[in-house]
């Protein structure tokens, strides 16, 4: 047996996440020859809060940690068993004192997400503000908090699914995402607007109380923009803007369970949506040229008569949006009244693509990294090749989603090569071998730098 199989062997591995111990640190050890270590042991402990707004309620009880080891021997479950409270009398849920301050919800989404700075912002204050919101609902002083529902504007690919994403994990909220075009008015084909609750509902394991504090992302809102000349009825664009009104507002809807459309055979369940966040996004094309006529407007007027092509080269255009070019645009004032916040994302530049290829806590190099040091081989990427990478995927004009794509293609090979070969220790992608003139750089243990034969 060599030395390498000797140390696969020997060595413990995590029960939960099966890492090495080399790899993993040291490991914790439980009857049965179970090792798990740390990071594990950690997750294990943080989930002792799930099910719940995380950082609030740390009382609510341990949830049994063995269930997360998945099939160990389950001790009884201090489950926090909610006796079911009339309705009207419910109780605010969430502790202000101990919910995230915004700048600690940015720090969390910065791991995540790369860039889209302010978008981080805005997000956490006003994510902060709607819990705030929700949880001081009980107190009846005249003021009244307006709901911090949110319109995303920003182009394909730089992280407008993936902040909301991130966000409804690290607050353990329920989460659904649609999509605009799915969207009908009620009766024609298509989904009535209070599917969206349906989907919710879903995620929330049909807890109508969970679902309420949920957060619904509504994809490719731009599409419903208010069709132009529209001479047939417009069931797809501002009627559906109509329907989502009620949504947006506050409304108790009657909601399918366990399905998208009413019908007999369904049962019904009463959902509120004063709490749940709504998120919109879009990519609004041509959304610039309305800004840039708006602001040339401006600037070629009287004493302070500018050049009328001041803003054709302004990148940042997007972020001097106003509700009012949203209206040129064919949204409804009603509907944008109703989504207070609005930010822009940047498109992701070369730089920013190459952070989201190697930064991000779950970077997709570090999950190749990670599948390949099963195998005992460190896998390194060189900075050019990064670089080669994101030129790809701008070509291809889909921001970030291309990188996946583009860095499997290239991987398929070593993936499958490597392998083979147990002697291999290292591998280095060069610029080369994604431009496709060269090879990886090989590393045997214990032997200088070879390179891999030209792939046949
Ligand atoms: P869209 O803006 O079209 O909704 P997505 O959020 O779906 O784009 O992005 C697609 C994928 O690209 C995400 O799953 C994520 O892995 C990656 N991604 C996009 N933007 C970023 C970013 N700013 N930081 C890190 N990863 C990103």
């Amino acid at each position: 047996m060599s030395d390498y199989e000797d140390k696969k062997h020997q060595e413990a591995v995590c029960y939960i996440c099966r890492r090495p111990e080399s790899k993993a640190g040291k490991m914790i050890r439980i009857p049965n020859n179970i090792c798990i270590c740390q990071d594990c042991m950690q997750k294990t402990f943080d989930t002792m809060n799930q099910g719940s707004f995380p950082y609030m309620d740390l009382s609510g009880g341990m949830p049994n940690m063995f269930s997360f080891m998945g099939g160990m021997p389950a001790q009884e479950q201090a489950k926090p068993k909610k006796e079911k409270q009339p309705k009207k009398k419910k109780q605010p849920e969430l502790d202000i004192n101990h919910m995230p301050v915004p700048h600690i919800i940015k720090a969390q989404l910065d791991e995540h997400v790369i860039g889209q700075e302010h978008a981080k912002k805005v997000i956490s204050v006003a994510v902060y503000n709607h819990y705030k919101r929700v949880s001081m609902q009980a107190e009846d002083d005249g003021v009244v908090i307006e709901k911090s529902n949110m319109l995303m504007i920003g182009p394909t690919g730089s992280g407008k699914t993936y902040l909301v994403k991130t966000l409804a994990e690290l607050l353990q909220v329920p989460l659904a995402i649609t999509d605009a075009t799915s969207l009908t008015e009620a009766g024609y084909i298509g989904d009535d607007v209070e599917s969206v609750l349906s989907k919710l509902l879903m995620a929330a394991g049909n807890d109508v109380e969970k679902a309420e504090h949920g957060i619904i992302f509504i994809d490719e809102i731009d599409k419903i923009a208010k069709k132009r000349n529209a001479h047939s009825r417009d069931v797809s664009g501002e009627s559906v803007q109509q329907g989502l009104l009620k949504l947006l507002e506050g409304a108790d809807v009657e909601v399918p369970v366990g399905a998208t459309s009413k019908n007999a055979m369904v049962p019904m369940q009463t959902v509120n949506t004063s709490n749940i966040l709504f998120i919109c996004g879009g990519a609004f094309p041509d959304l610039e040229d309305v800004i840039k006529a708006r602001l040339n407007k401006h600037s070629s007027m009287g004493f302070y008569s500018d050049l009328k092509d001041k803003y054709d080269k302004d990148y940042n255009i997007l972020s001097k949006v106003t509700s009012e070019d949203l209206r040129e645009f064919g949204m409804i004032p009603e509907f944008l009244g109703r989504l207070p916040i609005i930010f822009a994302l940047e498109e992701l530049n070369k730089e920013m693509l190459v952070r989201v290829l190697k930064e991000p806590k779950n970077a997709i190099i570090k999950q190749y990294q990670k599948l390949l040091s099963y195998d005992a081989v460190d896998l390194q990427f060189a900075e050019e090749a990064l670089e080669v990478i994101a030129e790809k995927a701008i070509e291809k004009k889909t921001g970030a989603r291309a990188l996946r794509a583009l860095l499997e293609e290239f991987m398929l090979d070593i993936m499958y090569e490597i392998p083979k070969d147990e002697n291999i220790g290292r591998v280095v992608i060069t610029k080369d071998y994604i431009e496709g003139s060269g090879a990886p750089a090989i590393e045997m243990r214990g032997m200088p730098q070879t390179f891999l034969a030209d792939k046949g």
